[in-house]
């Protein structure tokens, strides 16, 4: 098992495998796309690869993210050689949800466990001025076909945005009467590129937990290997609703998730200065062993916390570049 110094274990990869994104969220890369799409993102040979060592590591669940991950065509073959990896027991993804209802169906064929999706707000204007994209329905008929094909873990994750859509808690809350999915609320994190953007629309969850606890909800209880997010049920809600905030005290002490670039670059923390290159270790199928114990090594170098309460971002200008 992967460990670092401070005894937090690792079981679990976010990939991104591209970093070019066709919406423009404002929050995240509000002129659009602006890199180089022609750039030798991961093959599905390094993917495979990638996905060998981190599984002979103990990693037992990895997301396919981006940049947005579907504007890759051999996007379906990379769910399925992920999921055909030895060890790896659950294969996740994060989608702006783009030609959901086409491409649903051939994901869950290929294996897929868990979707995520974003769904900033259920008003089709304020989705519109938050990510430059007009089909909203598109994502909601897209997420009722992964609902029907039964595609085990269903989430959405919205972005709470001061001014924008923290108006749109009750109709979230509303929706979710008979949704069985978990809806995330996340707390806006500043980026390099952002910092204006923070100052205006950055909104605390605490506000959000005590609001929930006040009508009728109850945190559930976190599993040992739970992820960074608070989970709440009502008895009258067939969804759960879910507080990811990552300025709270201790965030970092519950992290168990490790993130490869989509040019093999390792990153300790989404906040870290700079990638680490492991592309030269993907080469041939024989450099599995070297890449664990580079991996191994790097780990003793991963910092107890993202410092972001200092106004700290690291390396990240925005998070398509490492996939959030
Ligand atoms: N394009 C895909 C999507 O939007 O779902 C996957 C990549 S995106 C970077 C992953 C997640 O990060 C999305 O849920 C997005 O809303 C969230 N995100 C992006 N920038 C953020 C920021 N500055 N603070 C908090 N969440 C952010
Ligand atoms: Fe694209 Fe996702 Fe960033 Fe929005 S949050 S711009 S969909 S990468």
């Amino acid at each position: 098992m992967l460990q670092d110094n401070f005894g937090r274990e690792f079981h679990y990869l976010r990939l991104s495998i591209t970093d070019v994104c066709n919406f423009r969220c404002n929050y995240c890369l509000p002129d659009g796309y602006e890199g180089k799409p022609d750039q030798a993102f991961l093959s599905l040979d390094e993917i495979r690869r990638v996905c060998a060592a981190f599984a002979a590591a103990g990693t037992r669940k990895i997301r396919i993210t981006g940049g947005e991950p579907s504007v890759r065509k051999d996007l379906p073959t990379i769910i399925r050689t992920v999921k055909a990896t030895p060890g790896i027991e659950k294969v996740a993804i994060t989608t702006n949800g783009y030609r959901l209802p086409e491409l649903i169906d051939e994901w869950a064929d290929a294996g897929l466990d868990a979707l995520n999706l974003s769904i900033d707000s259920l008003d089709p204007g304020v989705f519109q001025s938050i990510t430059g994209h007009s089909r909203l329905h598109e994502l909601l008929d897209g997420l009722d076909r992964a609902i029907s094909l039964g595609i085990p873990s269903i989430k959405v994750n919205a972005v709470m945005l001061r001014g924008l859509n923290d108006n749109q808690v009750k109709p979230f809350r509303d929706w979710l009467r008979n949704k069985p999915i978990t809806l995330r609320f996340i707390e806006l994190m500043q980026t390099g590129d952002n910092g204006k953007f923070f100052d205006e629309h950055h909104v605390a969850g605490e506000k959000l937990r005590l609001w929930l606890l006040d009508n009728g909800w109850s945190q559930a209880l976190r599993s040992v290997d739970a992820g960074p997010a608070q989970e709440f049920y009502h008895p009258d809600y067939q969804g759960r609703i879910g507080l990811i905030m990552p300025y709270s005290k201790d965030f970092c002490v519950t992290c168990n998730r490790l993130r490869m670039d989509s040019t093999g670059k390792l990153h300790l923390c989404l906040f870290s200065d700079t990638g680490i290159d492991v592309r030269p270790l993907l080469k041939s199928d024989d450099q599995r062993d070297e890449l664990i114990e580079f991996l191994s090594s790097q780990l003793l170098d991963k910092k107890p916390s993202h410092f972001l309460e200092d106004g700290q971002s690291g390396g990240t200008r925005h998070l398509a570049m490492i996939g959030g």
